[in-house]
């Protein structure tokens, strides 16, 4: 069963090797495990609904704290202490369009907000309800998960938007087909939410990010339905994907989505090259990136997130090993790490990582073969997994990610990680900080740097904490000209930076938009665009 406090099945745990353990006590201080609230505890605090009963809401208290929180750390810091803050106040499931036209139709007549859920991963606080803007209902799209429609031909799929990942490469691979996005979130995030956050897949240097494989589909808006029909392309005016692409719940309920799919890959290669040092690293990387090779993946590690990635690894006989023969070939103590990735046909997968790791040599690189990257693949959807174990232990962790042309690529990294380092001295706190770059165009790339530090002796403390790190890592993006979000999107967290981004005019562009879908502002509120805070 999905946890209701953590991250992902409860019959999966992710142990933190011992000299893991060490390491980080080490570098942060030796930490307390906390105590948490047991799920009784947190269903008790569920408050009465201000909903009169209806057939199509579900109004029990384990539907409604399951649906009263996302996976930010301040959404576990609520659910791991029991204080949750705003409760849905009830929960639909709906089975088709026509339901959930039916339930927007009522939302506006009851002005009841509604919350548009897929998988609830969002670390943004995209689905949290707002406190003060009265009822409101966590609409759980899980219900609308077939594919509906497969044009071979075309190779275009229809789904309901409430399809996970999972589910959705399922029904795909029925067919001999893919759609190749693999957000890290993969096993619970659903189309519908990939949409309306823009969210990339690891293996988007391939198959594109979702705004590219979105080709179509349906919106039951407050207002009507949008339907977007799918062409290959078209010159008939702006695309008006790009109104739902991003919407964050806001503009309505995506129900049905058109994605572009791929024939499944006959062959799929991860390698692994090691670099003296972040400079060598990157000029790789960069090299690579622009000369447009048939590859699906490329995530350079900075020398710091290498190190914890070796230190986290288990296999410690085999990995000094490794890291010894790494250090005879010129690459010892601030090493970089980049994966490279190529799927496709045997010879572009061939093709792909020949000119890649050419590429790579040229700057020093030493692969490391295939071990590192069939290693990194078997954990890459279990990675989210250490941090039960790492909260279970006393140390909360946490992600900002961001993207950049490449010559504000060292700027931007410079500036969140010491915001981050320096966070917490005010508290006599240290914080590891660590970056890699994962998603590589040829003009930038996005910046991933994760987080760690201990938890406070109280949630509020550990809250505040967190907030103060969020808060000076946001100001530093936006200060450095970093976007305020690569994949994970706005919601409420990234909204106060949004402004800076978009300007004055192109806030109450946006603005306009949601009103003209919504004039009764039942969709969302408080996400994406603040209500009331003008920029
Ligand atoms: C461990 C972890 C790893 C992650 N890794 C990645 C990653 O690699 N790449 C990445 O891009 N993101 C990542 N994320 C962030 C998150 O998974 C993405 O934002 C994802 O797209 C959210 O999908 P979801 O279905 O869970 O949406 P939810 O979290 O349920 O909702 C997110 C937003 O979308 C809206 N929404 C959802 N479904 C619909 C719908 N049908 N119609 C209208 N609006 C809808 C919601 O109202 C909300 O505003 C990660 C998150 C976690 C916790």
């Amino acid at each position: 069963m999905r946890r209701w406090n953590g991250w992902g099945d409860d019959s999966h745990t992710y142990a933190v090797p011992q000299r893991a353990q060490t390491a980080f006590a080490e570098w942060v201080g030796a930490p307390v495990p906390p105590s948490d609230a047991p799920l009784e505890q947190a269903l008790k605090a569920v408050p009465p609904s201000r909903l009169p009963s209806a057939s199509f809401l579900s109004f029990t208290p384990e539907d409604r704290l399951r649906h009263a929180r996302g996976q930010s750390l301040g959404d576990w810091v609520a659910l791991r202490s029991g204080v949750v803050g705003p409760f849905p106040d009830a929960v639909a499931f709906p089975e088709s369009s026509d339901d959930v036209r039916a339930l927007l139709d009522w939302a506006k007549r009851t002005q009841t907000r509604l919350i548009p859920w897929g998988g609830g991963t969002s670390v943004a606080g995209h689905v949290n309800p707002e406190r003060d803007v009265g009822p409101s209902v966590t609409v759980d799209m899980s219900r609308m998960s077939k594919l509906l429609k497969l044009d071979e031909t075309s190779r275009l799929a229809t789904f309901g938007a409430g399809v996970s990942g999972p589910d959705l490469e399922a029904q795909l691979r029925a067919h001999g087909l893919i759609l190749g996005h693999f957000p890290q979130s993969f096993e619970y995030s659903t189309l519908g939410g990939w949409i309306a956050t823009r969210s990339s897949g690891q293996q988007s240097a391939l198959y594109g990010r979702i705004e590219k494989l979105f080709a179509g589909g349906r919106v039951e808006t407050p207002e009507g339905t949008l339907q977007l029909p799918c062409f290959p392309a078209s010159a008939a005016g702006p695309d008006l994907r790009e109104m739902v692409l991003g919407s964050e719940g806001r503009l309505g309920v995506i129900t049905e989505a058109t994605v572009r799919v791929s024939l499944a890959p006959a062959r799929e290669e991860f390698v692994g090259v090691f670099f003296p040092g972040w400079e060598e690293g990157l000029a790789a990387s960069r090299a690579i990136a622009q000369a447009r090779l048939p590859l699906s993946m490329l995530r350079l590690s900075a020398p710091e997130e290498a190190r914890t990635m070796l230190t986290l690894a288990g296999h410690e006989r085999l990995l000094r090993a490794l890291e010894a023969w790494i250090r005879f070939r010129g690459a010892g103590e601030g090493k970089a790490l980049l994966l490279i990735g190529s799927t496709g046909t045997e010879a572009t997968v061939s093709f792909g990582l020949d000119q890649a790791l050419t590429l790579a040599k040229k700057h020093a690189g030493i692969s490391a073969g295939r071990t590192f990257g069939a290693q990194w693949t078997k954990n890459r959807f279990r990675a989210p997994y250490l941090r039960n174990t790492l909260w279970d232990l006393g140390y909360a962790v946490d992600t900002v990610e961001t993207a950049a042309p490449w010559a504000a690529v060292p700027k931007v990294l410079n500036s969140v990680e010491s915001a981050l380092r320096q966070g917490l001295s005010r508290w006599n706190e240290k914080t590891h900080v660590y970056t890699h770059l994962s998603h590589l165009y040829a003009d930038g790339s996005s910046i991933y740097t994760t987080y760690l530090f201990r938890l406070g002796s109280t949630p509020e403390e550990t809250l505040e904490r967190w907030r103060y790190l969020k808060a000076k890592a946001s100001e530093a993006i936006v200060a450095a000209k970093g976007t305020i979000s690569h994949q994970h999107g706005v919601g409420v967290d990234h909204a106060p930076y949004l402004p800076a981004e978009k300007g004055a005019l192109g806030i109450s562009a946006l603005r306009g938009v949601l009103k003209h879908f919504d004039p009764s502002g039942v969709m969302n509120p408080g996400k994406l665009v603040r209500d009331g805070v003008m920029p």
